[in-house]
């Protein structure tokens, strides 16, 4: 039977991570992304800024739109401070089975929830489900048309503070141009773009980091 990308990018994690080592898992990841298959992480350039955000932010709660393998989820979480969590979001179960096994294997599992099933469906019901109050940091990165629908779902459940990130992957490749509009001429939002490279390729794309103003 042939092996799909998510199950040999497990693999290259199982054969070259350290077991509890979570940055050498996101290593192994971005190895294999470069030399052998490209995937759809946030990857190694655009993961930086990532990373500089979270540590910046410094959140409690962190909301993830689209897990895929959970690269950016191990990133995410590594940084997060004793006793805060992220929630992250995967419709395709077949991803998410391969992305707790990453989870697990980078030793993040009380840190991370994966959630399966579409984000239009859950966001509505993550107060009652989960607890949460609202998310200091919400990271967007699943299907391109759902970012401005999804934004104004969580805005409308109240799941967003004065303060809250919201940080957007791919607004330039594949690109996010309706989600891009509202963001910056919103008198809600406050919005900066960062310049990078679609992952593991010299394609500009980037990252668009708003504060919500409430
Ligand atoms: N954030 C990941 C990373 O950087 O490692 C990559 C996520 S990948 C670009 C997008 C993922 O979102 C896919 O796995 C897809 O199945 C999932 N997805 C797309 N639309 C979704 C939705 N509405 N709800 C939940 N998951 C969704
Ligand atoms: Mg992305």
């Amino acid at each position: 039977t042939q092996s799909t990308r998510p199950q040999r990018l497990l693999h290259a994690v199982q054969k070259n991570a350290t077991k509890g080592d979570p940055r050498s898992v996101v290593k192994a990841i971005d190895n294999f992304c470069r030399q052998k298959e490209w995937a759809m992480n946030v990857g190694d350039e655009k993961g930086c800024i990532l990373d500089s955000v979270v540590s910046e932010v410094n959140p409690v709660t962190v909301l993830e739109l689209g897990t895929y393998c959970g690269y950016s989820t191990v990133r995410i979480a590594s940084l997060l401070p004793p006793r805060a969590k992220i929630i992250t979001l995967e419709f395709n179960p077949d991803y998410a089975k391969i992305a707790r096994q990453v989870i697990a294997w980078a030793g993040l599992e009380d840190k991370i929830q994966v959630v399966e099933g579409p984000s239009g469906e859950w966001i509505p019901k993550m107060k009652e489900q989960f607890g949460v109050k609202t998310f200091d940091l919400v990271f967007l990165d699943h299907w391109k048309d759902r970012y401005l629908p999804d934004t104004k779902l969580l805005e409308d459940c109240g799941l967003l503070r004065k303060g809250t990130i919201l940080l957007a992957d791919n607004v330039i490749c594949p690109g996010t141009p309706d989600y891009l509009e509202y963001v910056r001429n919103s008198p809600r939002y406050k919005s900066q773009y960062f310049k990078s490279h679609l992952e593991y390729t010299k394609a500009e794309d980037g990252l668009e980091k708003s504060v919500f103003l409430g």
